[in-house]
């Protein structure tokens, strides 16, 4: 067995499928926001894990989670049932529209389970032709094949083929072309209420309120792909919340397990009765370890307290990113809700995002892109007010970095 201090970078390239190109470093340790690599290199975490980390690395509440469940029982299947998954299926119920929750491991597969069901309920409650799933240009919904087809970035899914049937893409924000999409045939419509990977661009709320009219009318069941909003994102609990739209089925996962894998649908009672047993299912779906690491970051995050400070530390990114545009002039518009933020490269930075990042590395911070032109924040909810001031300090080396080398 070699030493940590023998792998390098190049043994990715040696051993790991390409489907990935992670950074030169390596990450070994985190505590709160801060990251250190192979070489004691300290960085701030603007990333957190792609909007996973919710408490930051190494916070007391989740390590205590899971040490202690660890101790007591790991995984059982779903033959049996689990004290940990009902605490946390309890949880969510309480503080949601939902009545009930399906577990997985991943955000694709609980948006697999949200299709699959609706294709369920479309049977059920309207035939065989009811069965076509409207999405959105640019939206992304995981990487299995059915997800990665509702996705709306044919770029993930154009090599697979052929792929499911049913599936059409329409304009994000375009409600006309919503309201002609959705027919009686509809059995479903996707959609993220903030797209996140498509580079973090809001729904406007006439669009997610028009949604909800046009689904109702015509029976299809409206799922909101909260997998990246979800779990305090936006400064909610959920960003429906925000929108007094509120979805028949919300997917979630990211933020919910704080970096321990895990995926929720949540559903109300109605749409939840029309799977049986046997229609669906996981292995390790709920296992009592992830659930009882969810539930401590789940109950951690529902307060006012954190809520509250996600849109603090929110006002002070978009007041330091404002401050260093100022003087660069790099970023065309700054959005997002909550600690879910894209910075818009102008025009003439086009493609240049992913340059920006690797930078922003050098100078010692963790950012992400959202396509090609966003650099995207994503960090804990924890992230404190020095954390975020140190960051935004080393961001501004970087974009002047970023320029001095255009
Ligand atoms: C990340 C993401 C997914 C996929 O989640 P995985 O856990 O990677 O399968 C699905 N939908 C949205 C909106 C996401 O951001």
């Amino acid at each position: 067995m070699q030493s940590q201090d023998q792998i390098t970078r190049q043994n990715f390239d040696d051993w790991m499928v390409p489907v990935f190109s992670p950074a030169a470093f390596i990450p070994v340790r985190g505590e709160g926001s801060r990251v250190w690599d192979q070489q004691g290199k300290e960085y701030i975490d603007f990333a957190g894990g792609i909007a996973v980390n919710s408490l930051g690395h190494a916070h007391p509440v989740v390590v205590d989670a899971l040490t202690e469940q660890a101790k007591k029982l790991w995984h059982v299947s779903n033959i049996y049932t689990n004290e940990p998954v009902l605490r946390l299926a309890k949880n969510l119920v309480d503080n949601t529209f939902a009545d009930k929750v399906f577990f997985c491991n991943s955000g694709a597969e609980a948006n697999e389970a949200a299709l699959k069901l609706a294709r369920k309920v479309g049977l059920k409650i309207g035939g065989e032709h009811k069965n076509q799933i409207v999405s959105f240009k640019n939206s992304f919904h995981g990487r299995t094949l059915f997800t990665v087809t509702a996705g709306g970035q044919p770029k993930y899914s154009q090599d697979f083929a052929p792929l499911p049937k049913g599936i059409e893409h329409i304009e994000y924000n375009d409600l006309a072309a919503a309201k002609s999409a959705i027919t009686e045939n509809t059995c479903a419509v996707i959609v993220e209420p903030i797209q996140g990977e498509g580079g973090v661009v809001p729904a406007s709320l006439e669009f997610l309120q028009g949604l909800r009219e046009y689904c109702t009318e015509k029976g299809a069941v409206l799922i909101f792909d909260e997998v990246q909003t979800g779990v305090g994102r936006t400064g909610s609990l959920y960003a429906y919340m925000n929108t007094g739209v509120t979805p028949d089925i919300l997917t979630s996962a990211k933020a919910l397990g704080g970096g321990f894998p895990i995926g929720a649908m949540l559903t109300t009672d109605h749409f939840a009765n029309m799977y049986s047993v046997g229609d669906h299912g996981t292995t390790y779906g709920g296992n009592p370890l992830a659930s009882a690491v969810a539930n401590a970051v789940f109950e951690f995050v529902n307060t006012d307290t954190v809520l509250q400070d996600v849109k603090n530390r929110h006002k002070q990114f978009v007041r330091g990113l404002e401050e260093i545009n100022k003087s660069t002039s790099i970023f065309e518009e700054i959005r997002g809700q909550g600690l879910l933020l894209g910075a818009v490269l102008k025009s003439e930075f086009t493609g240049q995002a992913g340059r920006l990042m690797n930078i922003a590395s050098e100078f010692g911070l963790l950012v992400l892109v959202a396509g090609p032109n966003v650099i995207r924040f994503a960090p804990a909810l924890v992230i404190s007010e020095e954390e975020v001031e140190e960051g935004l300090i080393r961001f501004a080396k970087a974009v002047q970095q970023f320029l001095n080398a255009s």
